[in-house]
C-alpha cells in the first residue's frame, strides 16, 4: 500500500519520523506492506520549488492510497507572497484531493484525563468522534459583504446544501458508527434553519432504508454544545455540517486537555488526508522534544479508514495506551512519579509495545 509522506515544516518532521517506526511495526505485525513517498508541502516546498503543492506532490498524493501530514507553515514564511503561503499547500491539497469528510475523533485517556479542564470523572468515558462536512454550507455559499440596502449596511451568507452533499457525509457517519459502537447523533438547528430541515429529513430517511442497526437521534447545535461539557460520554459519532462542526469540533479538542495527543482524518472519495489537529509549533521545533502522539493515533485512523487494517488500528491505540499507563511522557505532559522521554523515544516505545 502507497503512503505519501509530508512531514512539511516545524515539528512535522520529527513527529512524522516517530510515527513511521510504528506505522512499520504494525505492517510488521500484521504482515501488510507499505511504501512510503516522501514529498514537500507547505513552506519547505516555497523554499525548494516556490509552490506549497508542488507538481510531484500532487502526483504522489493523487497516486497513494493514504497521505501522512505532519504540520505546514511557521514565522520563515510569514512574510512570503500570500498566494504562496504555506496554509494554502493545506488549503490546495484538500480540494485537489477532494476531501468533502473531516473526522475527528476525542478519546480520553484514563491517563490524561487530569489534563482536562473539566473534572476527569466527568471526561473519563469520552470516546466520541466528531464527523464534519468540509466543502458545502454557509462557507462556501454566496457571500454578500457589506453594502448599503435601502439606505441600511447589510451584509448576508447563503448556507446551502444539496442532497448529494448531505447523502455523502451522512454516509461517512453511518459507516463510521458501524466500525465503533452504532450510534449517530446528527446536529443542526431545524427548528429555525431550512437547510438543517432536508439535512434532518435525508439524514432520517438514511437511516431508515440503508441502516436500520444504527442508532440515529437528533440535537439542536446548542443543546449540542451544552452536552459536549456536561456528558460527553452518551456520544459516539456526531455528525453535522460545515460551520457547526468547526465549532464543536474545537469545543471538543480540549476535553481531554492536551492539543499534542489529537488526531484527525480528512476522506473524500480517494485517497484520504491524516493528520495531527495541532500547528507546526515552531517554539520548539528542532529539539526533538514534541510530541508525536496525535500523529501516531493520525497514522490508527490511516489503518482504519483507507487501508481497512482495523486490527492494526486498535493495536496502535492500545500500544499508545500502554506506554502511557507505564508512565512516559514527552516534556510537555511530563510530571512527577513519570519518566521523560523525547520524540523518538516515543515513537521507539509505542512500536515496542504492539
Ligand atoms: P497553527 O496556526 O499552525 O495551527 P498554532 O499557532 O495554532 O499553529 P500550534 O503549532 O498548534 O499553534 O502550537 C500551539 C502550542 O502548543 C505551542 O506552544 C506548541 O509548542 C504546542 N504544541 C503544539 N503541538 C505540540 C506537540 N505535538 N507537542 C508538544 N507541544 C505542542
Ligand atoms: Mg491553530
Amino acid at each position: 500500500m502507497k503512503i505519501t509522506l509530508l512531514p512539511g515544516d516545524g515539528i512535522g518532521p520529527e513527529i512524522v519520523t516517530a510515527t513511521v517506526k510504528v506505522m512499520d511495526a504494525a505492517a510488521k505485525k500484521f504482515g501488510f506492506a507499505l511504501e512510503y513517498d516522501h514529498q514537500l508541502l507547505g513552506g519547505c516546498a516555497i523554499d525548494a520549488y516556490n509552490d506549497p503543492y508542488p507538481e510531484v506532490t500532487q502526483k504522489s498524493a493523487n497516486a497513494a492510497d493514504a497521505v501522512l501530514l505532519g504540520a505546514v507553515g511557521g514565522p520563515k514564511w510569514d512574510n512570503v507572497d500570500p498566494s504562496i503561503r504555506p496554509e494554502k499547500g493545506l488549503l490546495r491539497i484538500r480540494k485537489d484531493l477532494g476531501l468533502y469528510c473531516n473526522l475527528r475523533p476525542m478519546k480520553v485517556s484514563r491517563f490524561t484525563a487530569h489534563l482536562s479542564p473539566l473534572k476527569p470523572e466527568r471526561v473519563e468515558n469520552t470516546d466520541l468522534l466528531i464527523v464534519r462536512e468540509l466543502t458545502g454550507g454557509i462557507y462556501f455559499g454566496t457571500h454578500n459583504e457589506a453594502a448599503m440596502v435601502d439606505g441600511v449596511e447589510t451584509a448576508s451568507d447563503v448556507d446551502l446544501y444539496t442532497r448529494p452533499e448531505v447523502e455523502r457525509i451522512a454516509r461517512k457517519a453511518f459507516e463510521a458508527a458501524k466500525v465503533r459502537r452504532g450510534k449517530v447523533t446528527s446536529v443542526d438547528k431545524a427548528n429555525v434553519l431550512a437547510e438543517s430541515r432536508m439535512w434532518r429529513k435525508i439524514v432520517t430517511e438514511m437511516q431508515a432504508k440503508e441502516y436500520p442497526e444504527i442508532e440515529l437521534n437528533h440535537l439542536y447545535v446548542d443543546n449540542c454544545a451544552m452536552q459536549l461539557v456536561l456528558n460527553p460520554g452518551q456520544f459516539d459519532v456526531v455528525l453535522t455540517n460545515n460551520i457547526f462542526g468547526d465549532i464543536l469540533s474545537d469545543e471538543a479538542s480540549v476535553l481531554g486537555g492536551s492539543i499534542g495527543l489529537l488526531p484527525s482524518a480528512s476522506l473524500g472519495d480517494g485517497t484520504g488526508l491524516y493528520e495531527p489537529i495541532h500547528g507546526s509549533a515552531p517554539d520548539i521545533a528542532g529539539q526533538g522534544i514534541a510530541n508525536p502522539t496525535g500523529t501516531i493515533l493520525s497514522a490508527a485512523m490511516l489503518f482504519r479508514y483507507s487501508l481497512d487494517q482495523q486490527a492494526a488500528a486498535d493495536a496502535v491505540e492500545a500500544a499508545v495506551e500502554k506506554v502511557y499507563e507505564d508512565g512516559y511522557r514527552t516534556p510537555d505532559l511530563f510530571g512527577e512519579g513519570m519518566t521523560k522521554v523525547n520524540t523518538q523515544e516515543m515513537g521507539d516505545l509505542v512500536a515496542k509495545a504492539l
